[in-house]
């Protein structure tokens, strides 16, 4: 049995929960300590004694827990999960019935009505990634659950709240058939080969669906194209399949460039005609600056932080010197994709560096797409900071 507890609200935090807000923070809470176990059932209410959500608790990277639902007497059990998994499976059907897109989400957390957990769908595997203890504890039905909607093929799990130990062969295989290695997925008839059983990170991020798409259908024919934190070069084939004439690929890590040769390869392009450099980003910018190399598409997709060995980058407080950088690179009348998945600030602040950058390089610019998440990662009013990924293609005029 799970432990049921009482918690009181800050009256300061009592009115935006009642407005539907599902993260529970450390700071809202009155009396948190009495939470003594990873998944215990939690009623909240405020100073008035008066019923504001029930939920879980479950300690993550940001938040403790997640407010499931407004109704005191709801119970959080497979008919609960299956509800909730159906209502977005339905929200996805025109994926699933799409045959050029055979990779997206299929529950995106709280978006969804439940936070703490997402699942994947690749070619009939699934990928549940599992944010915390205390969402893990509801493992049996959220599996349940799942498997009374979908034919499962074979069945994966990420656990990311465990803390960094060795990785494990097979650790993340669940149930049904094993995914072949690599698994072949399509994504707007673009291949690639994904990795269920190799860590955290599959091999492709499902959110840059349509920002691949529009690289691919718009901005690549003809086009010399530089895509730095390229990691398997996603957006390099891409834009190799929309008819760029050369495509440089810069990551850092070592596998990067395995892993592009791969993802080209299940292309049918010829890797050898493209650029795969494994190299500091920052280290590569001052090289093309020295040799004069400009570009017609520069793709900037920057992790939120990352530390190399001569390098500290915060999206927060280095964006707008990573555009300058890439603005001295970029050809006129060139194009920057700016991307970024840092949920500390929104697309106002983001067009701010944007703004910044131009300015102190002295050009002109003009903005000419803009993205946030695709549908399958639906996102709530209630809770803009799940809205994290902004995505500009920027113009650069003069
Ligand atoms: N654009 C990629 C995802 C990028 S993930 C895609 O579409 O799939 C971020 C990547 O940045 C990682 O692969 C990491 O190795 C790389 N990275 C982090 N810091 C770096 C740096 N200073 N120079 C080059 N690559 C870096």
């Amino acid at each position: 049995m799970k432990q049921n507890i009482k918690l009181k609200v800050k009256s300061s935090f009592a009115k935006n929960m009642k407005a539907g807000y599902p993260l529970i923070t450390e700071d809202a809470i009155m009396n948190m300590k009495d939470v003594k176990e990873e998944g215990a059932i939690i009623e909240l209410f405020d100073d008035q004694q008066r019923f504001l959500g029930k939920g879980y608790y479950g300690k993550q990277n940001k938040g403790r827990g997640w407010i499931l639902s407004r109704n005191q007497n709801e119970t959080f059990d497979v008919s609960f999960f299956e509800q909730k998994l159906k209502t977005a499976i339905e929200h996805r059907t025109s994926l699933f019935q799409d045959e050029r897109t055979t990779a997206f989400r299929l529950f995106n957390g709280e978006g969804d009505g439940i936070g703490g957990f997402t699942i994947d769908y690749y070619d009939g595997y699934y990928v549940i990634s599992w944010y915390s203890e205390g969402v893990y504890q509801f493992k049996n039905e959220v599996i349940q659950a799942l498997s009374n909607l979908v034919d499962v093929k074979g069945l994966y799990e990420k656990k990311r709240f465990a803390s960094q130990g060795t990785y494990m062969e097979d650790e993340d295989f669940i149930s049904g058939e094993k995914a072949p290695e690599p698994l072949l997925v399509k994504e707007n008839d673009i291949n690639f080969a994904v990795y269920l059983n190799d860590g955290a990170m599959v091999g492709i991020f499902l959110d840059q669906r349509d920002v691949r798409k529009t690289i691919r259908n718009k901005y690549s024919k003809g086009k010399n194209v530089l895509n730095t934190f390229s990691y398997t070069g996603a957006f390099s084939v891409a834009a190799a399949l929309g008819g760029a004439v050369k495509t440089t690929s810069v990551d850092l890590a070592n596998r990067s460039k395995s892993k592009t040769i791969e993802q080209f390869s299940v292309n049918g392009i010829d890797f050898e005609a493209q650029d795969i450099i494994v190299e500091d980003v920052f280290h590569y910018f001052k090289y093309a600056v020295r040799k004069e190399l400009k570009f017609d598409l520069v793709i900037l997709d920057p992790p939120s932080f990352a530390r190399s060995k001569k390098h500290t980058f915060s999206a927060g407080k280095d964006y707008t010197d990573l555009l300058m950088q890439a603005i001295a690179i970029t050809e006129k009348n060139g194009i920057i994709v700016a991307s970024t998945n840092c949920s500390t600030f929104g697309m106002t602040k983001f067009k701010g560096f944007i703004e910044k950058a131009f300015k102190q390089t002295g050009g002109k610019y003009k903005i000419r797409e803009e993205f946030s998440l695709p549908k399958d990662f639906k996102t709530i009013e209630e809770f803009k900071e799940g809205d994290y990924l902004k995505v500009v293609f920027i113009e650069k005029q003069a």
